[in-house]
Parts: structure tokens; sequence; C-alpha cells
């Protein structure tokens, strides 16, 4: 795929700034000007006037001048313009100065959204293409060879493993999609320990190197919730903390009770996630690093379903380091939901 236009953007930004700095200077050197035309019109005008008044013998030293009534209206008049214009060159400076702001933050706006489409699409590519062409592969082989039963297992159970993939990630695609226009959440009594308890029996057969540990601080009651929403919110937190754990991976998953509110928990020993992309997981297509260097699976979809669905259920996930090392998110989660 062709690299995206990015030292057009360049010189266009900073050709946007070059036309910036010329208003400026510009602008500056204006204000400058009429700031001294305005003075020297003044002095002009007072010596004119001070002229005429000793002219027409109505004052006789430059003190008695500038008492007069006609020289505070001219002295009054040149501070009022003055002010004049140095309001305006504060206007125009505040308003380029907001002006730059506002591109500049469109345009970081714009990359990042390219960025994002130009991932999604290397992802979506790879996360399609390949566990299409595996199949292939497997239905081919079958077609071509006689396989042992012990060969056609071990095919099988590899392709059933990459149509699983391809099913997760349409399901994960209808699903954001779904989420965006008409998601509803189906309520009904749950019980999230048991939930959380089945999915980690589960997820120890399929990952056996890893380590899960369960933790139930409080006695958490049945809440009314959607089982499937919160299943794949449950889902994502523990399959990223595999996915982006250790080589052993240890996973502790707590349930507590805090202010009437259910705190959920999923931490690993992973390799956690910098500062500034804390905030920027959540987002839809959104994966650390870049798409060309990355080794890992995934459409950057995850995250962001969790996120949506918790909102629909009136909750909240935030995410922060680990104590000693990996990704700690947290959940909370009114015992009693109000769907929004
Ligand atoms: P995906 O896993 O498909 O890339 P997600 O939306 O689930 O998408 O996650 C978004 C990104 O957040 C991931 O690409 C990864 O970089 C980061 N991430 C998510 N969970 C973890 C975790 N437990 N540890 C480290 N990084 C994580």
């Amino acid at each position: 795929m062709s690299k995206p236009p990015k030292n057009k953007n360049l010189r266009l930004r900073l050709l946007s700034y070059f036309v910036i700095a010329y208003m400026l200077v510009a602008f500056s050197w204006w204000s400058v000007l009429l700031f001294t035309k305005n003075r020297d019109a003044f002095y002009a005008k007072r010596d004119l006037m001070r002229i005429g008044m000793i002219a027409k013998h109505l004052i006789h030293t430059d003190e008695e001048f500038l008492e007069t009534a006609e020289y505070e209206q001219l002295a009054a008049r040149y501070r009022r313009q003055e002010w004049m214009i140095f309001g305006e060159a504060a206007v125009f400076v505040v308003s380029l100065i907001i002006g730059v702001y506002l591109i500049n933050r469109g345009y970081n706006k714009e990359m990042k959204a390219s960025e994002q489409r130009r991932n999604f699409l290397l992802s979506i590519t790879h996360e399609l293409k390949s566990p299409i062409a595996s199949i292939k592969l497997v239905l081919e082989t079958f077609l071509k060879r006689d396989l042992t039963k012990d060969q056609t297992t071990k095919f099988t159970k590899n392709a059933l493993k990459d149509t699983e993939r391809l099913n997760n990630l349409v399901t994960d695609l209808l699903l954001s999609a779904k989420l965006e226009t008409a998601y509803q959440p189906h309520f009904e009594p749950l019980n999230l320990v048991e939930l959380t308890e089945d999915l980690i029996a589960k997820l120890s057969t399929k990952h056996l190197k890893a380590n899960f540990i369960f933790e139930k601080n409080d006695e958490i009651p049945t809440i009314q919730a959607d089982k499937m929403g919160l299943t794949s919110v449950a889902l994502n937190l523990l399959e990223n903390a595999v996915k982006y754990g250790d080589t052993q991976p240890e996973i502790t998953t707590t349930l507590s009770l805090k202010n009437n509110k259910i705190i959920w928990k999923v931490a690993d020993n992973g390799i956690g996630i910098p500062d500034k992309e804390k905030e920027n997981v959540f987002e839809k297509f959104y994966r650390v690093g870049s798409e060309e260097t990355r080794t890992t699976k995934g459409t950057g979809l995850g995250l962001y379903i969790v996120k949506e669905i918790l909102e629909a259920h009136g909750g909240t996930i935030r995410v922060a380091d680990n104590l000693l090392r990996g990704t700690k998110f947290t959940i909370e989660m009114p015992v009693n939901i109000q769907s929004s």
C-alpha cells in the first residue's frame, strides 16, 4: 500500500504557517505605521492649534496652552484613537492565534483519522485474507491428497480456528456498526461472578500458558444487564490481557463493590500501554503502533466495543499501569443500571 502524502501535507502546513507569519509581520508593520502617523498628525494639529492661539493672543506660554479645553479635547481624541489601534491589533492577533490553533487541531485530527483508516484497512485486509487463505489451502489439500485420519483432524481443527477468527471479526464489525446506530441492551438478571468464572474456565483451556486468577472481594448482587454485551466486554479484556501479555501471562480479575457500584478489574503483566496512548485505545480502529511493524492480530475494535457497551449500561472504563508491570483496566458500573 502506498504511503500517505505526508510530505505534501507538511508542505501545505509550512506554507500556511508562512502566510500566517507574513500576515503577522505585515499587520505589525501597518499598526506601527498607523501609530506613528496618528502621533505625527496629533503633533501637527497641536502645534497648529498652539500657534493659532498665540497669534490670537489667547495664550502666552506652553503651560497655558496645555490647560486649554481645546487642547484637552484634541489630546483625548488622540488617546482614544491610540487605544482603538491597539484594540484592533489585539483582536486581530488573538483571532489569528485562535485560527492557527484551530487549523493545527483540525490538521492533527485529520492526520490521526487518516492514520486510523490506514491502520484499519491494513489490519482488516490481513485479518480477512489470512484465515480465508488458510481455509482454502486446507480444502485444496483435502482434494489433492489422501490424508491420514490424524492429519485430517489436525487440518480440520486449524480450519475451524480460522473460521472462528473470521466469525469473531465479522461479529465485531457488525457489533461496532450496531453500537453506532441501533444498540439496545437486552436487560436480564445477570450474575457477574458466574459470567467471569465461566469465561475464565473457557479461556484457561484455550490458553494453556496463561494463569487466570479470580478474586471476589464482596458479595456481588445480581444485576439487570445485557448478558451478550457484558460477555463481550469481559472476553475482550481477558483476550487482550493474554494477547498483549507476558510469555507467561498472569491475569488477575477482581470483582468488588464500592459506593453502590460494581468495580470490575482486569490486570495483566504484559507490555503495558504508554501514557500518551491510554485515551486513544478506546477509539474505533485504534491500535498502538503501526500496522506495518505490529505482530499481534487485531482490528482495534475490541476496546471501542467495550467502552460503548459499558456506556449503554451507565458504566465507565479506565486504564492505568499495573503495579509492577502491564496494564490494569477498571470498570465501574452502577448496581441498579439505568440504560443510557
Ligand atoms: P485489538 O486488540 O484488536 O488491536 P483493541 O481495541 O482490543 O484492539 O485494543 C486496542 C489497542 O490497545 C491494541 O492494539 C493494543 O495496542 C492496546 N491494548 C489493549 N489491551 C491491552 C493490554 N491488556 N495490554 C497492552 N496493550 C493493550
